[in-house]
């Protein structure tokens, strides 16, 4: 390809804004509960119940007549007759009147007539016995509604309880649960395949002949793939021949959402990346100014009426990873049904060292986060290593990404924008 063939250099944000345009979350489905973690709701959630359902104790003790005790203290302890006892699960067969109590267990019933629960505690049965006392003293006073869960006050049957868009997480599924909702309309799960290419590449576990490398590049991807809650099929190496790949995109095509092809896209005599897109769907090759991350193809194609988001990410293992975070995880996201393409945390943080960007186009550089001792809310940006796109151990030592604009020349103490990419250390 001649210089004036190139295509377009175009910022970050733009590249994004088409990478996005026109995708939309997948087809609803519904899934029990018990599957549904992590996936996105489809639509918003009534409750179908009261809960809690009746009024219960909040405490293990005794159900009482508040104006029965509304004198007791321990120079004055109260003495009740006790009825019998409510636990768990089992309705109350009597009913308190003035002057009796009935022993309760947590979550139980309250009986007709009762109005609080006075905590064994503040009696003199000792907590643990399994036998039932003939009568109680009860040594604080109580006031109605004291240690009594009362209907209604969590949640209103009819209550909206989830908003579309909100994804599964373990609390949202307790509140479902509790609510007695045993399936819930969501996104179907993305689908994503991916694809390595190059005559070099031998999987990790078998031997390095001479000139081949370890096949990074399809494991990071099913990693990141999975983190972002697709189900994911690694389909291979493809060599560098177009009908090696092909055979492979085909495959991919014919099952995946999103297709995420590495390596074999630059303008090697070997890179046969863009044809074999073109030959499935229809290709849109930009370049972005981004470093490391140069070049990048993507395409569209359709399966089965279905559409299909194709990505042929740079072969060097570090752009890889930095243009799945960039492009394709908002991509998967949406069709998840996240109403946030971009999940990241996004942080002003302090560079701790000078920092310069090269090239003329933004640098997004691998740093390792950490608390500002100067401000306590404060992040410091140090770079985690060589920031060659090779170079996977700063990779690793990194938990963020610093957004560097263009040709940037910043002395420590500069402000930048970062991403969080996983927990911090310290
Ligand atoms: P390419 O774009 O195919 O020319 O690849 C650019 C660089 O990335 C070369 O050094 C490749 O050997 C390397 N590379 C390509 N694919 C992978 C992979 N799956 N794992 C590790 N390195 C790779
Ligand atoms: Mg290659």
């Amino acid at each position: 390809m001649s210089a004036s063939e190139l295509p377009d250099l175009i910022p970050l944000d733009e590249a994004q804004r088409r990478v996005l345009d026109g995708v939309v979350p997948l087809p609803s489905v519904h899934v029990d509960l018990a599957d549904a973690a992590g996936l996105v709701l489809a639509a918003p959630v009534r409750s179908p119940l009261t809960v809690p359902s009746w009024s219960n104790s909040a405490m293990d003790g005794f159900a009482v007549v508040s104006a029965d005790v509304a004198g007791a203290g321990t120079a004055a302890p109260v003495v009740m007759r006790v009825l019998g006892e409510v636990p768990a699960g089992r309705a109350p067969d009597a009913a308190v009147t003035p002057g009796t109590a009935l022993r309760i267990m947590t979550g139980a019933m309250m009986p007709p007539g009762a109005d609080a629960v006075v905590p064994v505690e503040d009696t003199d049965a000792s907590p643990g016995a399994s036998a039932l006392p003939t009568t109680v003293a009860i040594r604080a006073p109580a006031r109605a509604g004291d240690n009594v869960r009362a209907a209604g006050t969590d949640v209103r049957e009819g209550a909206h309880l989830l908003d579309r868009g909100r994804a599964c997480d373990p609390a949202a599924i307790a509140l479902l649960a509790a609510t007695g909702i045993a399936r819930v309309e969501v996104h179907r799960r993305p689908r994503v395949a991916v694809i390595s290419t190059g005559d070099e590449l031998v999987p990790p576990g078998e031997p390095l002949g001479p000139a081949q490398i370890h096949d990074a590049n399809s494991l990071s991807l099913a990693a990141q793939a999975a983190e972002t809650g697709a189900e994911v099929r690694r389909l291979g190496i493809a060599r560098d021949t177009l009908d090696s790949l092909l055979s492979l995109v085909r495959e991919a095509v014919a099952w995946a959402d999103v297709v995420i092809l590495s390596g074999g896209v630059s303008v090697g005599a070997h890179d046969h990346v863009k044809a074999a897109f073109e030959s499935v769907g229809e290709l849109s090759l930009w370049r972005v100014a981004i470093k490391p991350g140069r070049p990048f193809a993507f395409a569209r194609a359709t399966f089965d009426g279905r559409p299909v988001h194709l990505f042929g990410l740079p072969g060097n293992p570090v752009s890889v990873f930095i243009t799945f975070e960039l492009f394709v995880r908002p991509v998967i996201r949406t069709l998840a049904g996240h109403p946030r393409a971009f999940g990241r945390p996004v942080r002003i943080v302090r560079l701790g060292e000078r920092m310069r960007g090269s090239g003329g186009r933004q640098n997004i550089h691998r740093v390792v986060l950490e608390r500002d001792p100067e401000r306590p809310d404060g992040l410091v940006a140090r770079s985690s290593g060589g920031q060659d796109s090779y170079m996977l151990a700063s990779l690793a030592a990194a938990n963020g990404l610093v957004f560097l604009p263009p040709d940037a020349d910043l002395p420590a103490g500069s402000e930048a924008v970062a991403w969080e990419l996983r927990e911090r250390d310290a």
